[in-house]
C-alpha cells in the first residue's frame, strides 16, 4: 500500500488540477489526502472517538511501515480494531475522493463516518477469532 495510490501529485500530467478534491485548497498527496486535509481530519477525529483509536500522527510512509510491523498479530484485539479502522478510513477517503473526481458526487464527513462505523461494526461481528472479543470492545461496538 505504500505510496502506490495514484494521488494527483503523481498524476499531474493527466489531471487538470493538483488540488485536493475533498477540500479544494491543499495540494493532493498521500499525507494531505489521508491526514492533513481538513475533511480527512474531521473523519479521523470522529472515527478515533468511536473506535478508541489514536491515528493520524504519522506521515503516510511512516504509518504504512509502522502498521506492517505492528499489525500482524491477530490475537491483540485492540490492534485488530486499529488495523480495521486504518484500512476503513483510508478506503473510504480514497473512495470519496474518486467519487468526487469521476462521478461528481460528494458526501459529508459525517455520512462517511456513519458508513465507516457501520462497516467496522459488521467486520467485528463477522470476524472469526481464536479468542472472543473482550466485553469492552463488544459493548463499545454494540455487539454485546
Ligand atoms: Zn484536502
Amino acid at each position: 500500500m505504500q505510496s502506490k495510490l495514484r494521488t494527483k501529485d503523481r498524476l499531474w500530467s493527466t489531471e487538470e488540477s493538483t488540488f485536493c478534491s475533498l477540500c479544494g485548497t491543499g495540494v493532493e498527496s498521500h499525507d494531505h489526502l489521508f491526514f492533513q486535509c481538513p475533511y480527512a481530519k474531521v473523519v479521523w477525529t470522529d472515527v478515533n472517538q468511536i473506535a478508541h483509536t489514536n491515528w493520524a500522527h504519522l506521515a503516510w510512509d511512516e504509518l504504512t511501515r509502522w502498521a506492517a510491523i505492528n499489525f500482524s498479530a491477530m490475537h491483540n484485539h485492540s490492534h485488530l480494531v486499529a488495523r480495521l479502522t486504518l484500512s476503513a478510513v483510508v478506503y473510504y477517503v480514497w473512495f470519496e475522493r474518486n467519487n468526487r473526481i469521476f462521478n461528481g458526487t460528494s458526501k459529508t464527513p459525517i455520512s462517511l463516518v456513519a458508513e465507516i462505523h457501520q462497516l467496522l461494526r459488521l467486520h467485528l461481528s463477522a470476524i472469526k477469532l481464536k479468542h472472543p472479543l473482550s466485553e469492552i470492545i463488544k459493548t463499545r461496538w454494540g455487539l454485546a
